[in-house]
């Protein structure tokens, strides 16, 4: 009688309806292998891609989505030329928001890179989408337009990113009075180890090679600067409005605490698991339920041991810059931000050194002027202004 029920509920149960922004990076393929095991539960309205329409092809025929969106005008034109998908195709920034903004949509998850990310998901707020936030340069750059407008708005801001995800389920059912603080933990990157001195010689291979987690370039480089754990700081800043001096981090090698929060009694309640993105990412698509997966399972007799210790600033900088730009406040995060994604796509192009990174976002911080950021105006033309800047800044100073 019970299954009987259940098939019935699951019958009658509406699908939710989500869309995908950057369906084809590292963090849009693990969410449809997690919709793949979801499929009762969600419906794909779009998909949208920056410009590999190869792999777009393949998950518009696997997934069946209402439409497509495509940034890039060749790629569309090529796309729309070749393709056997039959459902919408769209272009350009406008088409990513319109996507976004799609009326059927219950939940937008953002996995769009960098700055990108910033105007399609507040248009999607403002048309009442809830957010799966994985894209957390939005937050960096316009964390206070943001998550206005997502009040003003009644949307629900989920964080995909594996340390708010383990703060979020930490304080499940918790009064926000009873939060101490939180901490965020951080593997301290392929270079922990790695001598100061050693650190004018670091190659874009070693910097892309991350010990625990498989993720995109620009946020393995990120890790590698220890400035995605400063962007870590920010988007949890942001998401949880705690004030900055509540925020910590602690270097966890292991990556199997995903972050902890303390409380006023002294408590301490973490969220640990296999470094495995899907995991994170099924919370936010189910959250505050949780759904049953067969992913592999977390055996600690087996791990050992866990480490921590203390971040060293002095080797990583961009972790102190992010701390320093929410307390200058203002556009300075946005600062922050752009002048890194201009710094870490010329390291990637090995147009500059590691440490050069660093000496980018610094000089930016000193050279832009900061402004209010009350209107996102103000944080494209801020962001603009930053990536001129470092880029003037790299051909003068750093490259011959
Ligand atoms: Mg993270």
């Amino acid at each position: 009688m019970t299954l009987i029920n259940d098939i019935n509920d699951n019958k009658n149960k509406q699908k939710r309806v989500i869309t995908i922004l950057g369906s084809t990076g590292s963090i849009g393929i693990q969410t449809l292998d997690v919709l793949n095991s979801l499929h009762n539960e969600f419906k794909i309205a779009f998909l949208t891609v920056n410009k590999n329409i190869d792999l777009l092809e393949e998950q518009a025929m696997l997934f069946n989505p209402i439409g497509v969106a495509i940034r890039d005008e060749d790629a569309y034109y090529k796309f729309k030329d070749n393709t056997s998908f039959k459902g919408k195709i769209l272009c350009g920034e406008e088409g990513i928001i319109e996507a976004a903004c799609f009326d059927e949509n219950d939940l937008v998850l953002s996995a769009l890179v960098g700055f990108s990310g910033v105007v399609p998901t507040l248009n999607a707020i403002k048309h009442k989408k809830n957010i799966a936030l994985a894209n957390k340069e939005t937050l960096v750059s316009a964390g206070s337009i943001i998550t206005k407008a997502a009040k003003a708005n009644n949307v629900e801001l989920l964080a995909v990113d594996s340390e708010h995800s383990a703060v979020l389920q930490s304080i499940v059912g918790e009064s926000k009075n009873s939060i101490e603080k939180i901490i965020l933990t951080a593997s301290g990157g392929p270079f922990r180890n790695t001598a100061k001195d050693q650190f004018v010689n670091l190659t874009v291979r070693q910097a892309l090679n991350h010990p625990n987690w498989s993720m995109g370039s620009k946020i393995t480089i990120d890790s590698a600067t220890m400035m995605n754990k400063g962007f870590e700081v920010i988007e949890a800043y942001w998401l949880f409005d705690l004030g900055l001096d509540k925020i910590d981090v602690l270097i966890h090698p292991q990556s199997i605490i995903h972050s902890l929060v303390q409380f006023v009694d002294g408590s301490v309640k973490a969220q640990l698991g296999l470094p495995d993105m899907r995991i994170p990412i099924s919370y936010a698509l189910t959250y505050p339920n949780r759904l049953k997966y067969n992913f592999p399972r977390l055996d600690l007799s087996e791990i050992g041991n866990l480490n921590f210790s203390k971040p060293d600033l002095v080797k990583f900088p961009c972790l102190g810059f992010a701390y320093e730009s929410l307390r200058i406040g203002g556009s300075a995060p946005s600062v922050v931000n752009a002048a890194n994604e201009v710094a870490v796509e010329a390291f990637l192009k090995e147009q500059i050194r590691f440490v050069d990174i660093a000496e980018c976002i610094e000089s930016a911080l000193k050279s832009i002027q900061i402004v209010e950021d009350d209107n996102i105006e103000a944080i494209i033309e801020t962001d603009k202004e930053t990536r001129i800047f470092t880029d003037n800044y790299i051909k003068h100073y750093l490259t011959n």
